[in-house]
């Protein structure tokens, strides 16, 4: 029994690791890629303590070479859902009475696994899985998960000591509760690190969850869960599921004991979700909790004053990192006329010495889009801007499915700051241009704030202090991350959390306390130390 108050260690960001040549973690990292691209895994569900194999399967294949099979995985009907459901059910009263310790130390042991003996893997899966490079891989599946892990412990000890005012003869507590129920979290493709964190993130609170990973990270998924079992998650705590989107969420949604979702993904299917919580809930038992983090437009806008190599290299790596398909990539762009052929040149420069391919290969910078849905996408916008007269491509706009869904990195320029390349998130590596006179740069900022429903990421870069301010002000409501003089992406946990509001989500800021507040319900615990025995107030005296 535990009769002190304990401190979890003080986090500190997991170092990224370089990968140059010769560098042993190049070696390892190469030889698990080669090691794991040659076999065919099968990849069950994890329900209760089973390993669950339905023997209704789909294959795996990476991005980048999407005829090759890597593994197959199983999918749910409606009875292992409700089987997942009953086994988050059983797994709670135990593990939401744990020590919260014993919780931190489960999810403090899964960082250490991640930054150790699991990193090669982590990150050889989410380059097959997803087609990210090692930079990207590393910065995602091991430091920014390795973060969201050890940071969150952090954040729940503070929620756990955020306590009342006491007053004379009474003594105020906050208990922070786990949900009564069980919570339902869905992840997006492009991030094995919000794959893991948004169920670890509502485990480590005491919730029990189910979680459906996208169908397009199963590889990366399986290592997540191999590690948190490792790291002695108990059975039950989370079950994974796949399959048909639709019919495991109405499966979910009809649950009386649903008490929260925990969503990462595209704004619609977040509507979509919603919707259907709203139509069902006198169902509930509780009022779920409701958290999204969704789409987004992301922007740059330059200031006359702004540096244009700072503007064209803030260009290349926001939009083109992990072929743009990054919720916080940049994908408008605002110049000013007296500086926008100097920063066309500067992104035509770094574009031509941009290789694109396998992330085997380390020389690559690009590689391929996430699958055939995205890649029509893209190519349909690509055709669309080569056919329309207010919009031209200047850089890229190419496109080659024979033997992994590769798009050129595009830079297309228009004259129309509504064109739908402006407006709509297309998530791939396109990116659209459009110049605006130099005197016109309040409107600029007006018309930033006013194309897209979104409100995630933006950046203004200037050199001009006065021209900050009015960014700042006039782009108050248009980003939940707003940068100055950077690129818009790389939000790293404990320093930028991360979240958009509008249509971009509920900007509960991922890898926050905001976000572990929404997972518990504090109940308040008022002592008094000697009860009052007469009813009367001094007031009532004649
Ligand atoms: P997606 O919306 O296609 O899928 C997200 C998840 O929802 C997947 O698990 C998918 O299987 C599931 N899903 C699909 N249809 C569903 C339905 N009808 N009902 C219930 N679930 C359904 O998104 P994606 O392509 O995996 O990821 C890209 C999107 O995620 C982009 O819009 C991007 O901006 C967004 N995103 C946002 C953030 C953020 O922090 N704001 C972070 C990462 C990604």
């Amino acid at each position: 029994m535990a009769n002190s108050v304990f401190n979890v260690p003080y986090p500190v960001n997991e170092p990224v690791l370089s990968y140059a040549a010769n560098s042993s973690e190049r070696e390892e990292v190469l030889a698990t890629y080669s090691a794991l691209f040659n076999q065919t895994i099968e990849v069950p569900m994890r329900i209760g303590n089973q390993d669950v194999k339905t023997g209704i399967t789909d294959t795996l294949q990476p991005p980048h070479d999407h005829q090759h099979k890597i593994g197959y995985y199983h999918k749910a009907e409606k009875k292992q859902i409700n089987e997942a459901i009953e086994a988050a059910l059983s797994a709670r009263k135990k593990w939401s009475q744990m020590e919260w310790t014993s919780r931190a130390a489960i999810f403090l042991r899964a960082a250490e696994l991640i930054a150790g003996p699991y990193r090669a893997k982590i990150n050889a899966a989410t380059m097959l899985a997803q087609s990210k490079t090692i930079h990207q891989a590393e910065i995602d599946a091991a430091c920014e998960l390795i973060d969201f892990l050890r940071f969150n412990v952090y954040f729940m000890q503070e929620i756990y000591e955020n306590q009342p005012e006491s007053s004379p003869g009474i003594w105020n507590r906050i208990s922070y509760r786990p949900l009564e129920g069980f919570v339902y979290a869905i992840s997006p493709f492009n991030f094995t690190a919000i794959a893991g964190n948004l169920s670890a993130a509502v485990a480590m609170m005491g919730n029990t969850v189910v979680w459906k990973p996208s169908d397009h990270q199963i590889y990366s998924a399986k290592v997540i869960m191999e590690v948190f079992r490792e790291a002695g998650l108990p059975d039950g705590v989370i079950n994974m599921v796949f399959g048909d989107p639709v019919m495991i969420t109405d499966t979910v949604l009809e649950s009386p004991d649903f008490s929260g979702i925990h969503f990462t993904g595209s704004t619609d299917i977040f509507k979509g979700i919603w919707a259907k919580i709203g139509a069902n809930i006198h169902n509930y038992k509780t009022y779920p909790r409701i958290v999204g983090e969704t789409g987004g437009k992301d922007f740059i806008v330059a200031h006359p004053s702004a540096s244009p190599k700072e503007v064209a290299t803030g260009i290349v790596r926001g939009a083109f990192e992990f072929q743009g398909q990054k919720c916080s990539a940049a994908s408008r762009v605002y110049l000013p006329k007296s500086l926008a052929q100097d920063v066309i040149d500067f992104v035509k420069q770094d574009l031509n010495g941009l290789s694109m391919g396998s992330p085997a290969d380390f020389e690559n910078f690009v590689t391929a889009v996430i699958h055939k849905g995205s890649f029509d996408r893209l190519v349909h916008a690509i055709e669309q801007v080569k056919k329309d007269s207010d919009a031209e491509i200047l850089i890229g706009g190419t496109y080659d499915d024979s033997k992994g869904y590769f798009i050129e990195p595009t830079v297309v320029l228009t004259t129309n700051p509504k064109y739908f390349t402006m407006e709509k998130e297309l998530f791939g590596p396109l990116v659209t241009l459009y110049v605006y006179e130099d005197a016109d740069w309040k409107k600029t900022l007006t018309l930033v704030d006013q194309t897209s429903e979104y409100a995630l990421t933006g950046a203004v870069f200037s050199n001009d202090r006065y021209a900050l301010e009015e960014a700042f002000q006039a782009l108050e409501n248009s980003a939940g991350n707003f940068y100055i003089n950077d690129k818009p992406t790389g939000a790293v946990v404990g320093q930028q959390p991360f979240g958009g509001a509008r249509a971009s989500g509920t900007n509960d800021k991922a890898g926050s306390a905001a976000n572990l507040m929404r997972w518990v319900s504090p109940r308040l615990i008022k002592e008094t130390f000697i009860p009052a025995s007469d009813y009367r107030y001094p007031f009532l005296e004649s």
